[in-house]
């Protein structure tokens, strides 16, 4: 009755792109790039959740070759991610993330993004984890070429629940 499912996301920095970790757009020289708003913390987070549920992930929810979501704010993908999963009978208990990034600082950052994924999943703040770290300069994160997430996500179904 009780459900996890694992997300990890990883994208690289590029010229001319925002920075949006978290929903949250961080002032930054670099941003990261890819076909949405390259929002690893809540691509990671949404296949997370989507795993728990064993629904595939988000390429397979929002298609990468769709020309109609280029530039998505990641949010939206997020949204539907957990309504997909409540559609199939199943409340959140709660998420874990960690932020992986040699720069920026991350850390002042956590509180704003906290508010955002509870107000997207419609949960208590306190369902929502969020730590940060840096790569310790090992590899292309520590390199600075980019920035990963991994998220946890705890799912059950209350009509289980009910009958244990
Ligand atoms: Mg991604």
């Amino acid at each position: 009755m009780i459900r996890t499912g694992i997300g990890y996301d990883i994208h690289r920095f590029g010229a001319n792109r925002r920075l949006v970790l978290g929903g949250i757009e961080i002032d930054s020289d670099r941003g990261l790039v890819g076909h949405s708003d390259a929002d690893v913390v809540l691509h990671a987070l949404a296949d997370a959740l989507l795993g728990a549920a064993a629904l595939g992930d988000i390429g397979h929810l929002f298609p990468p070759s769709d020309p109609a979501l280029v530039g998505i704010d990641s949010r939206i993908i997020l949204r539907a991610a957990a309504k997909q999963i409540r559609a199939e009978g199943f409340e959140i208990s709660n998420v874990d993330l960690t932020v992986i990034a040699e720069r920026p600082r991350i850390a002042p950052h956590i509180a704003a993004m906290r508010t955002v994924i509870a107000t997207e999943l419609q949960l208590p703040e306190r369902a929502i984890g969020i730590k940060a770290t840096t790569n310790e300069q090992l590899g292309s994160i520590g390199r600075e070429e980019g920035i990963a997430a991994l998220a946890i996500a705890t799912i059950y179904d209350p009509r289980m629940m009910e009958r244990a």
